[in-house]
C-alpha cells in the first residue's frame, strides 16, 4: 500500500495546525496581517461534492498497463487520480479546494520493479500517452500537473512501490536505494544497519529520493552532508531512449556530465529508478545551538565567517527580525524559547549588549560528528559569534526547532481556510550579495502588498551556507483581499519577489526546482543560450514531448 497525503493539503490526513498553545500568535497575526486566527476556519472540502472528469483511457492502453504491473497496480479510481493531479503549492492548495483540478490523470500506475517501469514507458510511448513520474507529490514548483489542454492520455506512474534499500557498500560508504522510498522509511532502513542518508528537507516526511534528484532538494543539515546534487552519485533512468546508468564513481572527466543532466530533470527525460548515494555513519554527537545577534546583517557577516572558517557546522540558519518575532509568537507557553526569554535574556541582550529587541535576530547552527570536531567547531564558532557581537543562549531551542520542524508546513493550510495566504520563495546568491537581495526582495514584497491593498508581512532566513555564498528563504502572508481573484493577486506577489531575486543577481530557486510556477524566469535565469541547450536536450531524449511537457520549459 503507497501513502498519500491528504487530497486537499498538506500531511497526514487528521494532522492540523493549533494556535491554543501558542498564545503569543493570534495577537502577532492580527496586529501584522488583520487576520484573527480564533475565527472559524473552512470546513475539509467534501470529495463527494466535486466532479472529478471521467479518465480518459484507451483500452488498448489501459490492457498494456495492467500487461506491465498487473491489474491491481493501474487505478482509475477518482480519489487517486486527484492525488496524483497536483503536487502542494499554494496554487494546487487554492485549486483543490475549489474543486478545480485541472487534467486530471486518466490512470495511475504503480511499477514494482525497473523492468515494469521499462514497459510502462514502452505502453504509454506506443500510445502516445503523457507519462508524469509521481514521488511524494511535495513539490511546490507545479512539477506534476498535465497542461490542461492535453487531449492525449495521461498517466500518473507513482514510484511508492519501489522503496527499498538495495545495497550498503560499507567500504565505500554508498547505498543503493530505489527511488520510490519515501525520506522516514528510507532513514529507518539505513539507521537499522548504523547509516544515514543526512537528507532532512521540511518535506522529509512525504517526499521521495526519486523526487529529491529530479528537483535538486537540499535538506537542513546540507552544510555537512550536501544537497542531493552532492549526495547523490550514480542513477538509474528509464528513458524513451532506453535504461541510462551512470558509472558508481566519486569523479569523473567524461564530457558533459549525465549523472548533472538527471538531478533536476523533473521528469522530463525519464523515469529514475534507483540512485546509488553517500551514506555517513550515524554521529556520535548532535547538538544544535541558539544564538542571537543584534541584526540580521551581523548574523549574515558571522555566517560568512564560519564558511570561511575551520569550524564545519551541519546546520548555518540566522533570522532576519521579522522571522525572529514570528518565531517568539509560535512558541509553545511552556517552551524552551518563551522559557528562555522570561529567564532574562532580553535584558542581558539589552542592558549588556546593547541589543535593540525589534532587530535581535535569532540564529540555529547545528554541530554533527565526533565529539572532537563538535566541541573544536563549537568553540570555533562561538568566537565568530562574539566577534559579530552576538551571544549563545544553549541547546533548549535548537531541540525544540528540531522536534517541531515537520509541523511547521501545516499552517499554511489553517491560515488559508481562514482567508490568508501564507508561501516561501527561497533563493541563492553570493555571500557579496545576500544583504542587498534580502533588503530589495523585502521591499519588492512590501510594494506588492500595496498594489494590492493588503497588510502583508514577509520575513526570512539565511539557510544553506556554501563557500561563496547562502540561501535566503522568503515566507510571505496577506489576507486576501477579496477585491480580485485570490490567485491573480498572489501571483502579483509572488512575481514581484522571483523577479526581485532575478533583478539582483540571484537564482529563481535554490532547492524548489522550475515546474510550471517558476518557468517563467527560467531562460531569464539560465541564459537564452543555455535555455537552447536543454531544450535540445529535452527534445532529443523526448521528440514526442510525452515526459512531464510543461514542467521547466
Ligand atoms: P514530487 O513532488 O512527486 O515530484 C517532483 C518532480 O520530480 C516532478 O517533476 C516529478 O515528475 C519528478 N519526479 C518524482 N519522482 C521521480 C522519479 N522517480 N523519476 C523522475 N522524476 C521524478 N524541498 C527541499 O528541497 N527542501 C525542503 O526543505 C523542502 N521543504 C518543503 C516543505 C513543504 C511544506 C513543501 C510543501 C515542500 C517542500 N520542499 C522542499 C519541496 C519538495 O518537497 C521537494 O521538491 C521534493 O524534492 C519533491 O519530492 P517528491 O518526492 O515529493 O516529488
Amino acid at each position: 500500500m503507497v501513502e498519500h497525503m491528504k487530497w486537499w493539503g498538506w500531511g497526514q490526513e487528521g494532522v492540523s495546525f493549533h494556535h491554543e498553545d501558542k498564545p503569543g500568535l493570534a495577537p502577532f497575526v492580527l496586529e501584522r496581517v488583520d487576520l484573527d486566527l480564533h475565527g472559524p476556519g473552512a470546513p475539509v472540502p467534501d470529495f463527494a461534492k466535486f466532479s472529478v472528469p471521467p479518465s480518459q483511457a484507451p483500452g488498448p492502453l489501459r490492457e498494456a498497463l495492467v500487461a506491465a504491473v498487473g491489474a491491481g497496480h493501474v487505478v482509475d479510481d477518482d480519489l487517486d487520480r486527484v492525488v496524483h493531479a497536483y503536487g502542494k503549492s499554494l496554487r494546487d492548495l487554492v485549486r483543490i479546494r475549489r474543486g478545480d483540478f485541472g487534467r486530471v490523470p486518466d490512470l495511475v500506475v504503480y511499477p514494482g520493479t525497473e523492468q515494469e517501469v521499462e514497459a510502462v514507458l514502452r505502453a504509454a510511448l506506443d500510445a502516445d500517452a503523457v507519462v508524469i513520474p509521481f514521488g511524494g507529490g511535495s513539490n511546490i514548483s507545479g512539477s506534476l500537473e498535465a497542461p490542461r489542454a492535453e487531449t492525449r492520455p495521461v498517466l500518473s506512474v507513482d514510484m511508492g512501490r519501489m522503496n527499498a534499500l538495495l545495497e550498503v557498500d560499507e567500504t565505500s560508504q554508498v547505498a543503493r536505494i530505489q527511488a520510490g522510498a519515501l525520506g522516514p522509511h528510507l532513514e529507518a532502513q539505513l539507521n537499522g544497519r548504523g547509516w544515514t542518508l543526512g537528507h532532512f528537507p521540511d518535506s522529509f516526511k512525504h517526499s521521495t529520493l526519486g523526487g529529491w534528484i529530479a528537483t535538486r532538494s537540499s535538506g537542513m543539515q546540507s552544510d555537512r552532508f550536501g544537497d542531493i546534487a552532492d549526495i547523490t552519485r550514480a542513477v538509474r533512468v528509464v528513458t524513451p531512449k532506453g535504461v541510462v546508468a551512470t558509472r558508481n564513481v566519486p569523479s569523473q572527466s567524461t564530457g558533459p556530465s549525465v549523472r548533472e543532466m538527471v538531478l533536476g530533470s523533473e521528469g522530463r527525460l525519464g523515469i529514475i529508478t534507483e540512485a546509488t548515494v553517500q551514506v555517513h555513519r550515524i554521529a556520535e554527537e548532535r547538538v544544535i545551538l541558539a544564538y542571537f545577534f543584534p541584526d540580521y546583517g551581523s548574523g549574515l557577516r558571522a555566517m560568512h565567517d564560519i564558511a570561511a572558517s575551520d569550524a564545519s557546522p551541519s546546520i548555518t540558519r540566522v533570522s532576519d527580525a521579522n522571522e525572529t518575532a514570528f518565531t517568539f509568537a509560535t512558541s509553545k507557553k511552556s517552551s524552551g524559547l518563551s522559557a528562555m526569554l522570561s529567564r532574562g535574556v532580553k535584558l542581558y541582550a539589552q542592558k549588556r549588549k546593547g541589543m535593540d529587541l525589534s532587530q535581535m535576530c535569532l540564529s540555529f547552527i547545528g554541530f554533527e560528528g565526533s565529539a572532537a570536531h563538535v566541541k573544536r567547531s563549537r568553540t570555533l564558532v562561538g568566537e565568530i559569534v562574539a566577534k559579530h557581537g552576538g551571544f549563545c543562549v544553549g541547546a533548549g531551542p535548537g531541540k525544540l526547532y528540531d522536534q517541531k520542524k515537520f509541523d511547521t508546513p501545516y499552517i499554511r493550510d489553517f491560515i488559508l481556510d481562514r482567508g490568508a495566504i501564507g508561501d516561501v520563495s527561497e533563493t541563492s546568491s553570493t555571500w557579496a550579495t545576500l544583504e542587498t537581495v534580502h533588503d530589495n526582495v523585502v521591499a519588492a514584497a512590501n510594494r506588492a502588498f500595496d498594489q494590492i491593498g493588503v497588510k502583508g508581512f514577509i520575513f526570512c532566513h539565511l539557510s544553506h551556507s556554501y563557500h561563496m555564498g547562502a540561501c535566503q528563504y522568503f515566507t510571505f502572508a496577506y489576507v486576501a483581499s477579496g477585491r480580485r481573484d485570490e490567485l491573480e493577486e498572489y501571483d502579483i506577489v509572488k512575481g514581484a519577489i522571483q523577479q526581485a531575486f532575478i533583478d539582483n543577481g540571484a537564482t529563481l530557486s535554490h532547492h524548489h526546482a522550475v515546474g510550471r510556477e517558476h518557468s517563467r524566469w527560467w531562460e531569464q535565469d539560465v541564459s537564452p543560450a543555455g535555455a537552447a541547450i536543454v531544450r535540445t536536450l529535452l527534445d532529443g531524449v523526448d521528440p514526442g514531448r510525452n515526459l512531464n511537457p510543461g514542467s521547466i520549459t
